[in-house]
């Protein structure tokens, strides 16, 4: 059986900035108000009979949302940006444009990108990781919406 959660309704939402290295418009520092919509299929146990707890599910998201809201979302494993310091500052070039970003600013991530499709793969496999340790979960699936009308679904299964 699978659960459903809608990012709106549910408001699991962040407002975050982000460039996509080398990309004709979004090249530039801009931004979104970002939607986050789960799905999670597994076996029901428990007293209760959940496949996870709704609690539980929008507790991990909004966690994770708060993290990235009002930061600028900067990928720390993109081949496209050099970094010169991640400290107090977080200095890096992008094809000869210079960045120096105050690191409270930032929120770092382990990913290649930040775009809608690794910031999907970034929730779904937090998600999986931590609900599987306390329910039979077989799959996890999230759509990171850039605003209303276009999202990236990723799902990770056992
Ligand atoms: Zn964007």
């Amino acid at each position: 059986m699978k659960i459903v959660i809608n990012g709106i309704h549910a408001n699991l939402r962040f407002s975050a900035a982000h460039m996509i290295p080398e990309h004709e418009s979004c090249g530039c520092i801009h931004g979104h108000s970002y939607i986050v919509d789960v799905k999670v299929e597994g076996k029901r146990s428990g007293k209760h009979g959940f496949v996870a707890d709704f609690k539980d599910v929008k507790g991990i998201v909004r966690e994770m949302c708060k993290k990235l809201d009002h930061k600028l979302l900067i990928p720390l494993k993109s081949p496209l940006i050099n970094f010169a310091s991640t400290d107090r500052d977080v200095k890096f070039e992008i094809a000869g444009k210079r960045y120096s970003i105050p690191s409270e600013d930032c929120c770092l991530l382990e990913l290649e990108s930040t775009s809608a499709e690794e910031l999907s793969r970034y929730f779904a496999s937090a998600l999986f990781r931590r609900l599987s340790e306390k329910y039979e979960i077989s799959s996890v699936e999230v759509c990171v919406n850039e605003g209303i009308g276009q999202g990236a679904l990723y799902t990770i299964s056992r």
